[in-house]
């Protein structure tokens, strides 16, 4: 579902991804951690079409992000085509990034209607099911400012559903919540995987990433120092700074 071969990102003259390789089968997890800086949202930003990449190889769903075109020219695709192709990504944020003017309905209906073009009735029929799924059936008319955290982060899952995305990305989702709200959060993520979705989830959540992703990939400065099953790779992590890193978040 994700492909990546030599990624490479810069911003001006800081290298920020050396040459990323990664593979997210269809209906798997992966989950990235790494210390900070080390290029893990801007990787995120590159399958997002919300950053281009420099060079390498990037699909999603055998669809062409970006390439190194070898000629000095940056890939480039016309304004429709690449909303089309962002639609069927969702993303999660650290910080829930919710309309701070809408309810939760309306926060799940606006993107259906308005970039997939489904009726209101539609639209608001399929974000009372969502809201059912994460928890939040009684929530449809609150305001974020209404709801906490954990459930903020909650109705921004169902948003991203709603446009019934081939992968979801979650960027560091539970960072940003008080302990106890981090749990109802990631039960929401564990039931997403279990019904297939295809997830990459940059996250601080050891136990989570053990328990639930496919494969674990170690991130720093750039590069992916280490990739394995998660169960392996924390038992027994091969590389220094996995082991060096992994000492300091378990
Ligand atoms: P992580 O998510 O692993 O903490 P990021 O991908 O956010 O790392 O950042 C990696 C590096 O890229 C950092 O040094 C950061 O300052 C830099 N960076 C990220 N976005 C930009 C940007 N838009 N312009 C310039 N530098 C950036
Ligand atoms: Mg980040």
């Amino acid at each position: 579902m994700v492909f990546a071969r030599g990624v490479r990102k810069s911003f001006g003259t800081l290298e920020v991804l050396k040459s990323i390789d990664i593979d997210v089968p269809k209906a798997s997890v992966a989950c990235i951690i790494g210390p900070s800086g080390s290029g893990k949202s801007t990787f995120l930003r590159c399958i997002n079409h919300l950053e281009e990449v420099n060079g390498g190889v990037l699909l999603v769903d055998g669809e062409f992000v970006g390439y190194d075109l070898r000629d000095g020219k940056l890939y480039e695709v016309k304004d429709s085509l690449l909303c089309r192709r962002r639609a069927d990504i969702g993303m999660v944020f650290q910080s829930f990034n919710l309309f701070s003017h809408m309810t939760a309905l309306e926060n799940l209906i606006e993107a259906p209607m308005m970039v997939k073009g489904l009726s209101r009735r539609e639209a608001t029929e399929k974000a009372h099911v969502l809201l059912e799924r994460v928890g939040l059936g009684g929530k449809a008319d609150n305001y974020p400012r209404q709801l906490s955290g954990g459930q903020q982060q909650r109705v921004a899952i169902a948003r991203a559903l709603a446009m019934n995305p081939k992968v979801l990305l979650f960027d560091e989702p539970t960072s940003a919540l008080d302990p106890e709200l981090v749990g109802e959060v990631l039960q929401v993520m564990r039931d997403l995987a279990e019904s297939g979705m295809t997830m990459v989830v940059v996250t601080h959540e050891i136990g989570f990433a053990r328990e639930v992703g496919d494969q674990l990939i170690f991130m720093d400065q750039g590069v992916v120092v280490e990739r394995g099953t998660p169960r392996e790779m924390i038992a027994n992590p091969q590389s220094p700074r996995t082991q060096e890193f992994l000492s300091r978040v378990l």
